[in-house]
């Protein structure tokens, strides 16, 4: 280290750069997203091998490691399997808080489902019966599912 650097109070500054960008989500993911968007039908693959259905889809399985073809309906409804309460907003995040993450065990499905849930947040329990409510306008997006709502406010089925 040079002698006139020992005596400088090293100093950071902080910035921020906005990168919009694009990418192709795949073969896969285009036939998910487009069935959210035209059909409002959410789609699985199943495991040749082990029968396992994914939701969201995937190319290969990630147990057996085999190639997935095999296509399959899944319901727009399930069961929470995990969620947490976001109370602050952060660019970051999909929405405004408050809402929650939750893991759905959509019926049909052998995997959780990652999406929100932006009602009811005081009622949300492990168990509960949730349904996929969908956006009026969608474009090929997660979030032409607005979100996933209570089934029946009181308890599971
Ligand atoms: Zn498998």
């Amino acid at each position: 280290m040079s002698d006139w650097l020992k005596e400088v109070e090293p100093l950071t500054l902080k910035g921020q750069i906005a990168v919009p960008y694009t990418w192709w989500v795949g073969e896969t993911g285009s036939r998910f997203l487009i069935s959210l968007r035209d059909d409002q039908k959410i789609l699985g693959v199943k495991c040749s091998k082990c029968g396992t259905v994914y939701v969201p889809p995937r190319k290969n399985c990630g147990r057996c490691f085999v190639d997935i073809n095999e296509w399959v309906d899944v319901a727009d409804e399930g069961v929470i399997e995990a969620y947490t309460i976001v109370h602050y907003s952060n660019p970051v995040q999909p929405v405004k808080a408050p809402f929650a993450y939750a893991l759905i065990k959509l019926d049909g499905a052998d995997v959780g489902f990652l999406h929100l849930i932006k009602d009811n947040l005081d009622k949300l329990k492990n168990g509960l019966r949730v349904k996929a409510k969908f956006k009026a306008e969608r474009s090929g997006h997660i979030l032409d599912i607005d979100s996933f709502q209570l089934s029946d406010a009181k308890g599971g089925k």
